[in-house]
C-alpha cells in the first residue's frame, strides 16, 4: 500500500503466486471457457483450501454448540471457538481477547457501535464526524443514530484524487463531536486513509475513533495498539475466511461502559424476570448461537494469510497496483477514479462513452470477473459527478498477466464501442 506512480519495474517481492494460487480451488476453474481472472476481492475475496477444510471439518467432527455442553464435541468446538478469537486478537495486536467481539460482519460490528455507544454518548446537538470516502455502512448507521437523537453527521471532504482533506477534517473535530467514524482503506476509490493521525488529532480533543478496516486487514498488517483506535471493524469474507462472520474489536474500558446490543443466550450472568445480569466481555455482546463454524473457518483464514505474511502480500499488492495503473493510464478513453498518493490495490476506473456495467459485462465473457456500479459509497460517486465505476480490486492471488488481461479485455470493450 504506497504510491500509485510506483515504478512497475522494481524487483518483484518473493511472493510464489503460482504455487499460492493452487491453494484456492475456484482459481482453478474456468469461467466460460476461460481461466477465471478474478478481480473482484474488495467485494469478497477467495477461499483457500484450508478454510475450506476448517469449516468441513468442524461440520463433520465436532459439530456441537459451544460454552453451554459438559460433553466432549461441545468442548472440541469451544475450545476451536474460543482459540480463535485468540487468533483474531494476535492479529489485530489486540491487548486482550475481551476486547475481541465476533459479529456477522463489518456492517454489523458498525451498528452496534452506533447503537450501543452512540445511544448513551450521542445527545441532541452534539456530531458524529465521517469522510466523504464512506461505505454506506460507515454513513447509514450513523445517519440513523443522529435522526434518533437529534444529532449531526458531520462529513470531512476529499479532494480530487481522492483524499482526505486533514486539514478540513480537524477543523471538524469539535466541541460537539462524540464520535469520529473513519474507513482505513476505501473500497471504491483505493484510498488509504492516514488513520494514526486521525486517531491522534480526535483524541486530542477527546473524540473516540471507529475505523472501518473492512478494506484494509486482508492487504496489510494492522496494529490496533500502535493506531491507538478505539474501535475497529472487518469481515471474514474479505480476509479469505467464510461470510457471515466478522469482528468488532473494542478498547475494553469503552466496551465494559457500555450496555449489550442484544439479548438472548449466552449474554447473561443471570436471569430472573424481575432483573437479568450480563456476561463479562466480550460475551456480553454475542447474544445467541454464533456463527461457530464461520470463527472456525476465519481462525484458519488468519493462519493461512500469516503463513504467507501480511507484508509480503502488501508488497506484492503494490507490485500489481503499479502495473495494473500503468495499463489502464495507457488505455486511451480510461480515467482512474481514485489516485490518492496512498492507494490500495484498487483500480476504479471510467471508459469514456461505455457505461460500467457494459464494461463489466463483455469483460465476463472472458471470464473476468469485476464488480461495476457504485459499489456501496453513492456519495463517492455524486463527488465524481459520475454515476458509477468499473472496478478491479485485487488480492495476493492476482498476477501480472492477469491485469494484462483485463488491458486487453478493455482495448476490446473500447472496439466494441468504438
Ligand atoms: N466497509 C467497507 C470499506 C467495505 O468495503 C465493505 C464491504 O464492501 C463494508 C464496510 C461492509 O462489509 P460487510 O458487507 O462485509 O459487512
Amino acid at each position: 500500500m504506497k504510491r500509485a506512480a510506483d515504478d512497475p519495474n522494481v524487483a518483484a517481492p518473493s511472493l510464489d503466486v503460482k504455487r499460492l494460487r493452487e491453494d484456492f480451488p475456484v482459481l482453478q476453474r474456468s469461467v466460460r471457457g476461460r481461466p477465471l481472472v478474478y478481480l473482484d476481492s474488495a467485494a469478497t475475496t477467495q477461499k483457500p483450501r484450508a478454510v475450506i477444510d476448517a469449516v468441513a471439518r468442524h461440520y463433520a467432527e465436532e459439530n456441537a454448540n459451544i460454552h453451554r455442553g459438559v460433553h466432549l464435541l461441545s468442548e472440541l468446538a469451544t475450545t476451536a471457538y474460543e482459540s480463535a478469537r485468540e487468533k483474531v486478537r494476535a492479529l489485530l495486536n489486540a491487548a486482550d481477547v475481551r476486547e475481541i467481539v465476533f459479529v456477522r460482519g463489518t456492517t454489523e460490528a458498525i451498528n452496534l457501535v452506533a447503537s450501543s455507544y452512540g445511544r448513551g454518548r450521542v445527545g441532541s446537538g452534539d456530531e458524529v464526524l465521517i469522510t466523504a470516502m464512506e461505505h454506506h455502512s460507515n454513513i447509514v448507521p450513523w445517519q440513523m443514530l443522529c435522526e434518533e437523537m437529534g444529532a449531526r453527521l458531520r462529513v470531512a471532504p476529499i479532494d480530487d484524487r481522492g483524499a482526505l482533506d486533514l486539514e478540513a477534517f480537524e477543523r471538524l473535530v469539535g466541541p460537539r463531536t462524540k464520535l469520529v467514524a473513519v474507513t482505513h482503506v476505501s473500497n471504491a476509490l483505493g484510498t488509504v486513509n492516514p488513520v494514526r493521525e486521525i486517531v491522534a488529532m480526535s483524541h486530542a480533543r477527546g473524540v473516540p475513533v471507529l475505523l472501518d478496516g473492512a478494506q484494509a486487514v486482508a492487504h496489510q498488517t494492522v496494529d490496533v495498539q500502535a493506531l491507538g483506535c478505539d474501535f475497529y471493524a472487518f469481515s471474514g469474507h474479505k480476509l479469505f475466511g467464510p461470510t457471515g462472520i466478522g469482528v468488532l474489536y473494542g478498547r475494553a474500558e469503552l466496551l465494559e461502559a457500555m450496555p449489550p446490543w442484544q439479548g438472548g443466550g449466552d449474554m447473561i450472568a443471570s436471569v430472573t424476570f424481575e432483573k437479568t445480569t450480563y456476561n463479562v466481555l466480550p460475551y456480553k455482546f454475542e447474544a445467541g448461537t454464533p456463527h461457530i463454524a464461520g470463527v472456525i473457518g476465519l481462525g484458519a483464514a488468519i493462519d493461512y494469510v500469516q503463513s504467507v505474511g501480511l507484508d509480503r502480500i502488501a508488497a506484492w499488492e503494490d507490485s500489481l497496483l503499479a502495473h495494473g495503473t500503468a495499463l489502464l493510464e495507457a488505455l486511451p478513453g480510461v480515467r482512474l477514479v481514485g489516485t490518492a498518493p496512498d492507494k490500495a490495490a484498487v483500480l476504479s476506473f471510467v471508459l469514456d462513452g461505455v457505461h460500467a456495467h457494459d464494461v463489466g459485462t463483455i469483460l465476463d465473457q472472458d471470464g473476468i470477473a469485476i464488480r461495476t456500479g457504485h459499489h456501496c459509497a453513492q456519495p463517492v460517486m455524486d463527488r465524481f459527478g459520475i454515476p458509477a465505476t468499473a472496478r478491479a480490486s485485487l488480492a495476493f492471488y492476482n498476477t501480472l498477466e492477469e491485469l494484462e488481461a483485463l488491458a486487453a479485455g478493455l482495448r476490446k470493450v473500447a472496439e466494441v464501442f468504438a
